[in-house]
C-alpha cells in the first residue's frame, strides 16, 4: 500500500482544536470520530462537560458527527448515550467499512467528511481506504504497554515532520 495511505492529512494537538471554524475552513460538514484516546481516555465512560460542549458547538454549526470505534458495543453505547450520534462499534479498523457507513449515513460527498483519530494503522488507514481525509490528534493517554509502545514506534515514520496545530495557530496555518 502506498505510503500516503499512512500519512495523516493534518494533525492537531487535541480534538478541541478541530472547531466549527476550522471545519468550515476545511470545507468539512461531517466528522467521523474515533473515541478511545482521541476524545476520551479508556477509563472515562461518559463525555465530560468539556466534551459535551465541544459536540454541542459542532452540532450547532450543522456539522454531522458519528463514532467509529474498534471497541465493543457497551463502551460506545454508554459513551454515546447522552449524545445520540450514529455509531459503528467493533468496526475492525483499518477496515474502511465503518467509515463508509458513516459517510453514507451523513449523505455527504467524501470531500466534505473527515475522520479524526489517534492511530495510524487503524484510524488513518480506515479513513484513507474509505477515500476521506484524516486528521490525527495526539493520543490523550499513551498506553505504556509493550504493544502500544511498539505501535507508536512503528507509526513514527508516518508521523515524522507532521505540523501539529494548536488552537492559537490553526487558522493562519490552514489558510496558507
Ligand atoms: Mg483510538
Amino acid at each position: 500500500m502506498a505510503k500516503k495511505f499512512f500519512r495523516p492529512d493534518m494533525a492537531f494537538y487535541e480534538v478541541y482544536t478541530i472547531s466549527p471554524e476550522v471545519l468550515s475552513e476545511l470545507g468539512v460538514r461531517g466528522v467521523v470520530f474515533d473515541i478511545d484516546n482521541t476524545i476520551a481516555p479508556y477509563e472515562i465512560e461518559r463525555p465530560t462537560e468539556k466534551m459535551n460542549e465541544y459536540f454541542a458547538s459542532l452540532r450547532e454549526a450543522g456539522i454531522k458527527m458519528a463514532f467509529v470505534s474498534n471497541n465493543k458495543g457497551d463502551r460506545v453505547s454508554v459513551f454515546n448515550e447522552g449524545l445520540g450520534l450514529y455509531y459503528v462499534c467493533k468496526a475492525g479498523k483499518p477496515s474502511p467499512k465503518g467509515v463508509l457507513r458513516c459517510i453514507q449515513h451523513f449523505g455527504l460527498p467524501k470531500e466534505e467528511v473527515i475522520a479524526v483519530g489517534d492511530q495510524i494503522f487503524t484510524d488513518c488507514l480506515a479513513a484513507h481506504r474509505a477515500g476521506i481525509r484524516f486528521a490525527m490528534v495526539k493520543p490523550i493517554q499513551p498506553r505504556e504497554s509493550l504493544f502500544f509502545r511498539t505501535k507508536r514506534y512503528l507509526e513514527r515514520p508516518f508521523v515524522k515532520g507532521l505540523d501539529w496545530l494548536a488552537a492559537k495557530d490553526v487558522k493562519k496555518k490552514l489558510k496558507t
